[in-house]
């Protein structure tokens, strides 16, 4: 008749889909089992109910007699281990994994609800389901070494619609001023007010049922409660979280414990007064418990009526919902209580009927999910690293960008615009995204300057704004179709329309006006100018008057210098004076000051600059007079070549003379072929000319390109010191000896350099998988090389200096 222990374990494997509450029978044990109306079949899980007709009620008697209950399980003369197996074992174990579980005992008063719940707490053979469920997840807990699991408990009881908190009798806890009200958020329903206990073993959480009973008795006595009358709920809160740091899930869960009130009705315990009030009361809550219950079992209701009473709003994401689902219904065997039996055994049909959704509650560790973003996002850089250097890309930065690249973009935008740029080489993403953002910008900008210069020059007035207009016609500055008087048609201008000429072309205005200034002063310089235009291209021999841009002049590397930099826009009438001492306060435009540093400090390296160019204009010229010459000689051997042959060919018509195998030529045709002989002789000449005076060129050149580097970069650390380098840092570097403070670049007097940053913090990002240990290691790394590269470069200056 027994089932094997084993055959429960299916009842809560399920997850994801809907599965039956199970509905148990437990039969009181009696000496007096009523054999004859009481029958159980064989399933172990039918119970027959068979009531003898009641003679009194007449000849028509249409009185039901016969009732069969088919439920999980009928628990007859079983031990409280078997019930505890059957019953709650799997609902405890699935909490574990984040299920949460409710095991409610539903029966008149004395029919064994409590005896199954608590036990006999005076007898450790004859526990209930409660202590044995701590029991089960402490030990459950021992067995899961993998998670950190902590166990809280909490202990409610509902009477007269009031909520009680058993447990707060213990001294940390205190009673509460405010009364415990049901709250309802997104991750279910909670007391407030009701002190909820943490237990890290066994031990202390019995201590806490045991207080939790005692004072149950307690009240009965001082309060004048009748216990029968009100409903119990022990609550286990578990919550597992993996001991891998990287998991950043946990799951959550809690085990309702349920002793509720006797299920008798009022009718048979002839209340009266107080006590009638209390019967009603526990007959109402229990009537909306079984409302919920069929309304839980309909599929077709979608409302619920959990706010009918407090054991219902308690429990209710407890009910059907999404947890594992158990109802022991406790009956009497005895005859006398038959009406009681079957109102019971009513109920555990109905709660057969409902279903539920177990699920497992997954919560997030917010903390532990961050890190280990942050630990993917590092991974993911390493990755692109790999592939960037994979691709032969140098190492390409993917952090956000900090104000000095986006000042960058800015700029290379704008000359981009302007023409100075051919392209903008693409980065990444983040870089093309900010090359379109600083579109937006500078075309923005335009616009406010091109309305603002317009504000400067003409008066502007809104379409729109009618009165205004008029009050314009009328003072006859405007005709009616709003061109200006005295302008001829066609060529006037509507209102807030700027002239042509004020428009901005493609060069900005401001543009313009430097290279104004740029060519007034190229012309101060004379005709020894290097752009002056005679740059001559010896490839071809058209003659091209192209500086190439390789040749340009150092003004225009100046010119594109200045873009770059974030210099003042230049004053057209900023007086020389001002510009060494005292110094500016606001330090003058690099080509101003170019032309300073030209006349001063650079006019030697300029002069020699100058010296090399012009030679080197002087050999291309030349290499370009013999290109023309050879040419000149190629043109004239092929026509001598055409002539002899046109010649050769006469002679062929008219009939060749031969003497003694000699062949006889004609004058003409004799000196053609002297010529073409002397016209070779000159083009070999004419082209080893040329030769030489390529490799002359191409020396030169290289002459010209140091000179012109050794200028930029003396002008450079000229303009700093004049203008950035903090006078009480120079005088603090001056007794030194050679060194000049403008010899060093800036970040590196003043702060460690961007470059060396960049570079700490991409070797920061190779070594760091290295381990935290490395760090210091590569710190003293990067300040060494930091001072080497330093003495390097002083170095070098100092050498240039004295030569
Ligand atoms: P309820 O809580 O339903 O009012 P109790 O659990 O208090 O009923 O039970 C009433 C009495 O019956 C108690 O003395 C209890 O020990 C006893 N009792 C109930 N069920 C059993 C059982 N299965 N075996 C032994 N004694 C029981
Ligand atoms: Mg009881």
């Amino acid at each position: 008749m027994m089932r094997s222990k084993n055959s429960n374990k299916h009842y809560f494997t399920k997850m994801g889909s809907r599965k039956k509450v199970h509905a148990f029978v437990r039969v009181r044990p009696t000496d007096d089992f009523a054999h004859e109306m009481i029958k159980y079949r064989d399933d172990n899980k039918t119970i027959d109910i068979h009531l003898k007709k009641d003679s009194r009620r007449g000849v028509v008697n249409n009185q039901q007699t016969d009732w069969s209950f088919k439920l999980d399980r009928v628990l007859h003369d079983a031990s409280q281990d078997l019930v505890y197996e059957t019953v709650a074992k799997d609902v405890v174990s699935q909490a574990l994994n984040g299920f949460n579980g409710t095991i409610m005992c539903y029966g008149q008063t004395g029919a064994g609800k409590t005896y199954t719940m608590t036990g006999a707490t005076e007898n450790y053979k004859h526990r209930g389901i409660l202590p044995r469920a701590l029991q089960q997840v402490f030990k459950m807990i021992e067995e899961r070494p993998t998670h950190a699991i902590t166990v809280r408990v909490s202990y409610l009881e509902i009477y007269n619609e009031s909520l009680f908190d058993l447990l707060s009798t213990l001294p940390y806890v205190g009673p509460s001023v405010t009364p415990m009200t049901i709250v309802e958020n997104p991750q279910g329903v909670f007391i407030k007010g009701l002190s909820v206990h943490l237990t890290s073993q066994e031990e202390d959480a019995f201590s806490l049922l045991f207080e939790g009973e005692t004072n149950r008795i307690i009240a009965s006595h001082t309060m004048n409660k009748n216990s029968s009358r009100s409903h119990c709920i022990f609550t286990i809160y578990v919550e597992a979280r993996s001991r891998t740091l990287s998991d950043e899930k946990y799951v959550t869960s809690k085990i309702n414990l349920v002793d509720l009130a006797g299920s008798e009705r009022l009718g048979k315990s002839r209340s009266e007064g107080r006590v009638l009030k209390e019967a009603t009361y526990i007959n109402k809550s229990l009537s909306f418990l079984e409302q919920a219950i069929i309304a839980l079992g309909d599929q077709k209701r979608d409302h619920i009526p959990f706010r009918q009473c407090k054991l219902t709003h308690a429990l209710k994401d407890s009910l059907g919902g999404n947890c594992n689902m158990v109802l022991v219904t406790n009956i009497y065997g005895e005859a006398a209580q038959l009406e009681e039996t079957l109102s019971s055994l009513r109920f555990a049909s109905r709660m057969k009927l409902v279903t539920t959704e177990p699920t497992v509650n997954e919560k997030y560790d917010a903390e532990r999910m961050v890190r280990n973003l942050e630990k993917e996002l590092a991974l993911l850089k390493q990755e692109l690293a790999i592939h960037d250097s994979l691709a032969n890309r140098t190492l390409v930065n993917y952090d956000p960008m900090d104000e000095i690249q986006i000042a960058e973009i800015n700029s290379q935008v704008r000359r981009y615009l302007e023409g100075t740029l051919e392209e903008i080489d693409i980065i990444n993403l983040r870089q093309i995204q900010e090359v379109f953002n600083q579109f937006r910008v500078v075309l923005s900008q335009q616009e406010q300057e091109v309305e603002s210069t317009l504000r400067r020059k003409y008066t502007l007035i809104d379409k729109n704004d009618y009165a205004a207009i008029s009050a314009v016609q009328k003072a006859g500055l405007v005709d009616a179709d709003g061109h200006l008087v005295g302008e001829p048609d066609g060529q006037g201008f509507g209102l807030g329309v700027a002239p042509f000429s004020t428009k901005p072309g493609k060069k900005s205005k401001s543009k313009k006006m430097f290279k104004e200034q740029l060519s007034s002063s190229a012309r101060k310089e004379g005709a020894s100018s290097p752009l002056s235009g005679k740059d001559l291209d010896v490839s071809t021999s058209k003659t091209q008057l192209t500086p190439s841009s390789k040749d340009g002049d150092v003004k225009d590397m100046v010119v594109r210098d200045r873009e770059t930099s974030n210099t003042e826009p230049l004053a057209s009438d900023s007086p020389k004076e001002e510009l060494r001492p005292p110094r500016p306060s606001t330090p003058p435009a690099k080509p101003v000051a170019f032309e300073d540093f030209k006349n001063e400090r650079g006019s030697e390296i300029n002069r020699i600059f100058k010296e090399n160019k012009s030679i080197l204009n002087e050999r291309r010229k030349r290499a370009s007079e013999t290109t023309q010459r050879i040419n000149a000689i190629k043109r004239e051997i092929d026509m001598t070549k055409e002539a002899l042959n046109l010649q050769k060919s006469l002679r062929e018509k008219q009939g060749e003379y031969e003497n003694k195998g000699l062949m006889i030529i004609d004058e003409e045709e004799f000196l053609l072929i002297l010529k073409l002989k002397d016209l070779k002789k000159q083009y070999r000449t004419e082209y080893q000319d040329l030769r030489d005076l390529r490799a002359e060129i191409q020396y030169c050149q290289h002459l010209v390109d140091q000179c012109r580097h050794r200028l930029l970069t003396e002008f450079d650390i000229w303009y700093n010191e004049s203008f950035f380098v903090p006078e009480d840092l120079q005088m603090a570097v001056k007794p030194g000896g050679s060194i000049r403070p403008g010899m060093m670049p800036l970040s590196k007097i003043v702060s460690l350099g961007e470059d060396d940053q960049d570079r700490f913090s991409q070797l920061q990002q190779t070594t760091l998988p290295e381990g935290p240990d490395s760090v210091s290691f590569y710190n003293a790394k990067v300040k060494m090389e930091q001072k080497h590269n330093y003495l390097k470069t002083m170095m070098g200056l100092q050498q240039a200096h004295r030569k």
